[in-house]
């Protein structure tokens, strides 16, 4: 059966983006199609500075929200980064794998690094080891897909670079995994700002709508989205960015094709009420499961320990397979 992994940062509240990008098909697809695991990749919150209270808090509650989106322990295992010492154990030796120009092109750790540095913040070792420890994650299952946003891209390939090298060197070990995205909206943008993705650490939350925010505000962040110049509805990401992504919202969240949907309007107006309401709809019985689920923690936490000991079978042979070829 085919194998998935995935996962989600706790660095802040998550994002209509961590949504369609990738947690709407974890729950609708992929738990029903594959063996799947997600995790909560707490470990990767630390490489930029951060508040422990808050990290552990935005794990809870992310947990608690990838439930809430749909996941089914019944179906799929659902557990922490932290609890299972198998990624930590196998990032050292893809470390051991990977090289230091590699991970230095890394567009993501190019970003980060410059607004760290722009902080007057040092950039932590960890910013750029981060993808060998996300290959770790991926590898140490065995994955065959990671279902991710568009942004991933490059992080995925380099999983893949790194498997076929360990291959190669030491003998078949690593299953090569390959990413999906989805067919719409695997790159959600900022609607304030739509040059940028919708990522849930930006300072501003004005274009960023979260999965908890209410109908008020989702309607209220949507009408004033930036649009573009021009006055017709078309799909263009590259001359009409604003527009262009709010098709792409209303069309993941309410059907159809984004460039189909553009024929039927002729305002801006009409089509920024409309995709609110699509929103509005797509995340109401989100909130409604996150409340329900809030107020029983115990349960929440009952299935993060199942599915950190289901995940610690499943990653230890593996990795212990891999420290005895490189000669452990
Ligand atoms: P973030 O960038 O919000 O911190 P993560 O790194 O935790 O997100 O990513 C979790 C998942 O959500 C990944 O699969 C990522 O590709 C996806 N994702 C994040 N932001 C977006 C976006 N704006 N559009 C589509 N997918 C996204």
């Amino acid at each position: 059966m085919t194998r998935t992994f995935s996962g989600i940062k706790p660095t802040g509240h998550l994002t209509l983006g961590n949504y369609l990008g990738a947690m709407r098909r974890w729950a609708d697809v992929d738990q029903h199609r594959t063996d799947a695991l997600f995790c909560v990749v707490d470990l990767h919150a630390l490489t930029v500075e951060h508040d422990p209270a808050r990290v552990r808090r935005l794990t809870r509650q992310s947990a608690t929200l990838m439930l809430a989106a749909g996941l089914d322990p019944r179906l799929c295992t659902v557990f922490v980064q932290s609890h299972v010492d198998e990624h930590a154990r196998l990032s050292y030796l893809l470390e051991c794998t990977a090289t230091d120009g590699e991970l230095r092109r890394m567009i993501q750790y190019k970003e980060k690094g410059a607004r760290a540095q722009a902080e007057g913040q040092s950039v932590r070792l960890s910013l750029l080891t981060y993808p060998v420890l996300m290959a770790a994650d991926i590898l140490a299952y065995a994955a065959d897909e990671v279902p991710v946003g568009e942004d991933q891209r490059q992080h995925v390939e380099l999983t893949r670079d790194l498997a076929v090298r360990f291959n190669q060197r030491y003998g078949h070990t690593f299953t090569v995994p390959k990413a999906t995205h989805p067919p719409v909206a695997a790159r959600v943008m900022d609607l304030q700002d739509p040059g940028s993705k919708m990522g849930k650490s930006h300072a501003s939350t004005a274009g960023i709508v979260h999965l908890l925010d209410d109908a008020d505000l989702v309607r209220k962040k949507v009408m004033r989205a930036v649009t573009d110049s021009g006055t017709d509805v078309v799909h263009d990401r590259e001359s009409r960015p604003g527009v262009a992504n709010l098709l792409d919202i209303l069309a993941a969240c309410s059907g159809g094709d984004p460039a189909e949907l553009a024929d039927a309007y002729t305002s801006y107006g009409a089509l920024k009420k409309d995709t609110a309401e699509a929103v509005v709809d797509t995340l109401a019985p989100i909130r409604k499961r996150h409340a329900e689920l809030a107020a029983d923690q115990g349960y929440v936490d009952q299935v993060l320990r199942e599915g950190a000991s289901r995940a610690r079978e499943t990653a230890r042979p593996l990795v212990d397979r891999a420290y005895r070829a490189v000669g452990l």
